[in-house]
């Protein structure tokens, strides 16, 4: 999922009756349904009994990392908990594994897994962003390291507030985002899966502010239930005018909660429509970091629309072969800020292939673009998000 760094109304200048026809009717049919409810919409249920920590792998198999402390800090090797080094604060410094050692700068010391415990949270810089929570260096084959953050889920869910949606937009979408990212982030916890820095945009504290940091505080512990239970909440910048079935895009069983809607709000977006020339090669030496078999790439073919009109799949077809593989994987392995989604047609060019679409990210779950029409239009934070993810309902998890 990416982060969104543009302005709130793109410049694409197109004109979308449609769209602002069905905006019209979609606003109807929620102000039928929400006008004279309550704005408490969540109930509570303690499944947790307090905030339950997430484990992130922020940079995996790395030669080195540059490690600060801005406050009192302690090195403390994980086998046998001594205090390798203490102090006031620590300047950057280059930290390696080595041999079975930790080199930190020309110190060297016997272990092959440390944490730094600071008095102050976020104190922790590596590779220059700050963390809050525990950060571990571990040792892994080879002379590398993994580095691990452990870190409770609102101050994870207030490190990726900021990176997957602009801080300046309305509170709604914000609020919407908040719960968005809090659902996936859980759904991993219940099936014991580490997060990495790919999951979600995770920048540490770079990103946070007071006002992102109080819209996470608002909605503490709420999450989203399908049916009972967590799910992966999917979300992506802009839809093009129909969100796509997670079915569609990812494969595999029915996820609930994530059927597919129309839109009607993300027309602002400088994504709702895009063009994009990309040369044959360029596309067959992308692919064939994967698929070496090609080789004379003559066609790129979609095939298998959504209902969304997202496609499944794109047909490759090159000298003396062809293949068939999902469209999301194509368009992450050309480059998704290049290829934005697989709502798209591909035209001949000769040397390049043209390709035209509408939207941006895999089209699956919350358009963001889109909450932030329908809150720009009124709607509140729980009205949004069961408009993308039809059925849903607000359960605040833990106090
Ligand atoms: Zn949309």
């Amino acid at each position: 999922m990416k982060r969104i760094a543009d302005s709130l109304r793109g410049d694409c200048g197109h004109d979308h009756p449609e769209v602002k026809k069905t905006a019209l009717l979609l606003t109807l049919i929620l102000c039928l349904s929400s006008c004279g409810k309550p704005a408490l919409e969540y109930r509570t249920e303690a499944v947790w009994p307090r905030v339950p920590e997430v484990q992130v792998v922020l940079l995996k198999d790395v030669d080195s990392v540059r490690l600060a402390v801005h406050a009192p800090y302690r090195l403390v090797s994980v086998s046998n908990g001594k205090t390798l080094l203490w102090g006031d604060e620590l300047g950057e410094t280059t930290v390696a594994f080595r041999g079975g050692e930790l080199m930190l700068g020309k110190d060297r010391f016997s272990a092959t897994r440390v944490k730094i415990i600071s008095r102050r949270d976020g104190a922790v810089e590596l590779n220059g962003t700050r963390y809050r929570g525990e950060v571990s260096l571990v040792a892994v084959p080879s002379n590398r390291l993994n580095a691990v953050n452990r870190l409770n889920v609102e101050e994870y869910v207030q490190g990726v507030l900021g990176s997957e949606m602009p801080s300046y937009w309305d509170e709604e979408a914000l609020m919407a985002q908040a719960i968005c990212i809090r659902t996936y982030v859980l759904q991993k916890k219940l099936e014991h899966k580490s997060l990495n820095a790919m999951d979600l945009a995770y920048r540490g504290t770079a990103n946070e502010n007071w006002r992102l940091n109080k819209i996470v505080v608002e909605t503490r512990g709420i999450v989203m239930f399908y049916s009972g239970r967590l799910f992966y909440a999917y979300f992506h910048s802009t839809c093009g005018g129909h969100t796509e079935p997670a079915t569609y895009v990812f494969g595999g069983k029915d996820l609930g909660a994530l059927k597919g809607v129309e839109c009607g709000f993300c027309g602002g977006s400088r994504y709702y429509s895009w063009e994009v020339d990309v040369s044959k090669a360029e596309i067959e030496e992308k692919l064939r970091k994967k698929y070496p078999a090609i080789k004379g790439l003559s066609a790129v073919v979609p095939v298998k629309p959504g209902p969304g009109g997202h496609y499944s799949a794109v047909k490759i077809k090159y000298a003396g072969g062809g293949l068939e593989m999902s469209a999301n994987e194509f368009r992450l392995l050309v480059g998704p800020s290049k290829i934005f989604s697989t709502a798209l047609s591909a035209k001949d060019r000769g040397g390049q292939i043209r390709f035209k679409g509408s939207g941006w990210g895999h089209g699956v779950g919350m358009c963001q673009y889109g909450a932030q029409g329908m809150a720009e239009s009124g709607y509140q934070w729980y009205q949004i998000l069961r408009h993308y993810y039809p059925g849903v309902e607000f359960v605040k998890v833990y106090e």
